[in-house]
């Protein structure tokens, strides 16, 4: 006859007159007891806590994060930005020419590099009708020019940054039009929380790579081929240097046609640009762009 319990919790808990007592007590004298670890291995508390994580999508990680406040925010952002590689993400529900004007030149800076700079705010058109708004139109412009990608998003009312692929920022403070109000900002080093953001905020990538056979006329490198929502270009990644690509412009790319291996070339048909066989029209396989 086998008793299986919680001996310790019941003994605390029944009362001295509980029948269930008697009979643990009767196992107890006649019996072997066998500390329920020999059969298993501490399950409840690994069950549990899989399961509490499953159900509630607990985060497991602990991630070291640094507070500011926002007069101390901008320098270290901007200590970010100077550091940035791949891409610079800033989520500002709203934006003023006057905070605008002091990220112009580390934004042409940062395309130059070929680091891509994307803005999200509120449709343009609600911005014009805000107090500083008579120039905000043209610096918009200013920054598509300068291959800013600024795109339009209503209602959205998070201020968020993502710097690389390990930075992210988060907090009250409207990045590009802040002026003087009391706001927090809170700094994360971590590409779990970097992706985290990406997925649920909807601000994942669209851009596309293919390495190419052109080489590149500053440091001979072989370029890559890139394209970023109708924007379609050459850009080094050795030395950062870029182009447009025009209408008519054909690009042998390393990308190898599935049905017959060959390389693919940049060609352009009535609906834009698109990626041929380079075997055409022996091969007529294409792919989209
Ligand atoms: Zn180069
Ligand atoms: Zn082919």
């Amino acid at each position: 006859m086998f008793l299986i319990a919680n001996t310790k919790h019941l003994k605390e808990n029944l009362s001295s007159n509980s029948k269930i007592l008697k009979i643990i007590e009767i196992f107890e004298e006649r019996g072997e007891t066998i500390s329920s670890e020999k059969f298993v291995n501490s399950y409840f508390a690994k069950d549990f806590e899989k399961s509490i994580r499953d159900m509630f999508r607990v985060r497991s990680e602990d991630v070291p994060s640094v507070l500011y406040r926002e007069n101390d925010f901008y320098p270290a952002f901007f200590k970010d930005l100077m550091n940035a590689k791949k891409r610079v993400i800033i989520v500002s529900p709203f934006v003023t020419f006057r905070r605008l004007s002091k990220f112009m030149d580390i934004f042409k800076l940062l395309t130059s590099r070929g680091v891509e700079v994307r803005i999200y705010t509120r449709p343009i058109k609600d911005l014009v009708k805000e107090e500083f708004s008579p120039y905000i139109g043209k610096a918009i412009e200013q920054l598509k020019s300068m291959g800013v990608e600024v795109i339009e998003r209503s209602n959205i009312h998070f201020k968020i940054a993502v710097i690389d692929d390990d930075i992210e920022w988060e907090g009250s403070l409207n990045i590009l039009s802040h002026r003087d109000t009391e706001e927090i900002m809170r700094r994360f080093k971590s590409k779990s929380v970097v992706e985290e953001v990406l997925r649920l905020l909807d601000l994942q990538e669209t851009s596309e790579e293919f390495s190419t056979f052109v080489e590149c006329s500053k440091c001979g490198r072989f370029m890559v081929m890139r394209v970023d929502r109708n924007r379609l270009y050459m850009f080094c990644p050795n030395c950062f240097s870029k182009y447009k690509l025009m209408k008519g412009d054909r690009v042998l790319t390393q990308v190898k046609c599935p049905d017959c291996g060959s390389y693919m070339v940049l060609r352009w048909g009535h609906y834009g640009p698109f990626l041929g066989c380079s075997r055409y029209p022996q091969c007529t396989k294409t792919r989209s762009l």
